[in-house]
């Protein structure tokens, strides 16, 4: 069957996928939106928009992030295994949103801009060598550079390694959704530093509910249901009434060459999240619309084979700060630091500040390298317990 081509076909429209459709569509190029589901769907997650996901969606975008409903939180309380650390009432502010509405919105946006609307189409077969996709209804789609935007189960990455990630250094979240009891407006942000091992807890309220998460790495924690039962009791939910609902998340084992040639991966798929705050949707948006200007430079060229070359090339600064993200988590969760870091935490006002502007997506991780170097003396002071004076 003749295939209908395309300069770009993105397999998933999650907000990598979007950003890369849409930004590959404003530079001219004739780009297949593809999803096996049907929008607006549901995706397990927080939905904590940082000021870095603004700046981006920004930049990609053309315009503000307008989506409703998101809502703007500027107090957060922090706890370690369920004892308070204290509370910050003027936080760098922070943005709820579900992402049933924030990714709908993000496909509407690509759609906008020209991307053909393939979403609630399943991929049937992937032929690299080829250049095609086939679509379960019988479709056949070539493309020029094939954007893997499928997630962390990445279907584009598994025909590219033989398996979508590494089970040994995968992270693993559980949620749920609690009812909303009291005004949105009174409720602020929680977060328990060590409800997880290598990991941490979170509690979002929102206009419609509640999300209340624990996520870590999988391989430390071996009953991270009893983790999650453990964080609910603390917010006095009775876990046993819940239905808990749990996805594999990159957790620092992002990909250092993602893809092959032609075939870009990004967000989830490439591993691209923060491996100290779980973060993913603004480097998500991010790497898609890197590989998007990768693909169309590549494509400019009629080489579409050197995209992934251009692609590493402009990944550096993600990448860079991944690294050095995960050179720096030890101090937070490795066994031996942490009682430290409650200790730095719960006594230096600065080191709240710092973690909150992490948090925040306000500061750049080599940016608290230079600061942890800088002041490290007066941090190992604060990690040390203190000595009696006598
Ligand atoms: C419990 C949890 C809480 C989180 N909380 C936050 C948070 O508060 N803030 C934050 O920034 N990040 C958070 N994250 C991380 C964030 O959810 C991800 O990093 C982000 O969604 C990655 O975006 P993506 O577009 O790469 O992938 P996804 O959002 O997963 O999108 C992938 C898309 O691909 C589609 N797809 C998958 N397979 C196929 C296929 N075979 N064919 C066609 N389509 C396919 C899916 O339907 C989906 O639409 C959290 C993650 C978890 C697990």
């Amino acid at each position: 069957m003749a295939a209908q081509e395309f300069d770009v076909v993105v397999i998933g429209a999650g907000p990598a996928g979007a950003a890369a459709a849409a930004t590959a569509a404003a530079a001219g190029l004739n780009v297949a939106l593809i999803d096996h589901k049907t929008f607006p769907r549901d995706k397990l997650c927080g939905g904590l928009i940082t000021g870095r996901s603004l700046r981006y969606f920004e930049e990609i975008f053309d315009e503000p992030l307008s989506v409703d409903p998101l809502e703007r939180k500027d107090r957060i309380a922090f706890s370690y295994q369920g004892r308070p650390l204290g509370v910050i009432d003027d936080a760098p502010p922070l943005y709820l949103s579900m992402r049933w509405d924030l990714d709908h919105y993000l496909v509407r946006r690509a759609v906008a801009r020209g991307a053909a609307d393939m979403t609630g189409q399943a991929v049937a077969v992937l032929d690299m060598p080829a250049r095609r996709v086939v679509l379960k209804d019988g479709r056949h789609i070539g493309y020029g550079v094939l954007i893997g935007a499928d997630g962390v189960n990445s279907m584009v990455a598994r025909a590219l390694y033989g398996k979508s990630f590494d089970r040994a250094r995968i992270g693993f979240g559980l949620e749920i959704e609690a009812p909303r009891e009291e005004s949105p407006e009174a409720a602020g942000i929680q977060v328990d530093i060590a409800a997880a091992r290598w990991g941490y807890g979170w509690c979002f309220p929102k206009g419609c509910s509640t999300t209340i998460g624990v996520g870590g790495l999988l391989a430390e924690n071996h009953d991270m249901k009893a983790a999650m039962s453990a964080y609910l009791a603390g917010q006095g939910i009775d876990a046993e009434a819940c239905r808990f609902r749990g996805q594999f998340l990159p957790f620092g084992d992002y990909r250092k060459n993602p893809g092959n040639g032609n075939v870009l991966l990004v967000g989830d798929a490439a591993g691209l999240v923060d491996p100290i705050t779980g973060e993913g949707i603004a480097y998500a948006m991010k790497s898609g619309q890197i590989a998007a200007l990768a693909a169309a430079d590549a494509i400019l060229q009629r080489r579409p084979d050197t995209a992934l070359k251009e692609y590493r090339y402009r990944l550096r600064p993600i990448h860079r700060s991944l690294r050095i993200a995960n050179m720096l988590r030890p101090l937070i969760f490795r066994r031996g630091f942490q009682r430290g870091f409650e200790r730095a935490f719960r006594s230096s006002s600065t080191v709240r500040r710092q973690f909150l502007k992490l948090l925040a997506g306000e500061v750049e991780y080599g940016a608290i390298l230079a600061a942890c170097v800088w002041r490290l003396p007066r941090l190992l002071r604060l990690m040390l317990p203190s000595r009696d004076p006598r």
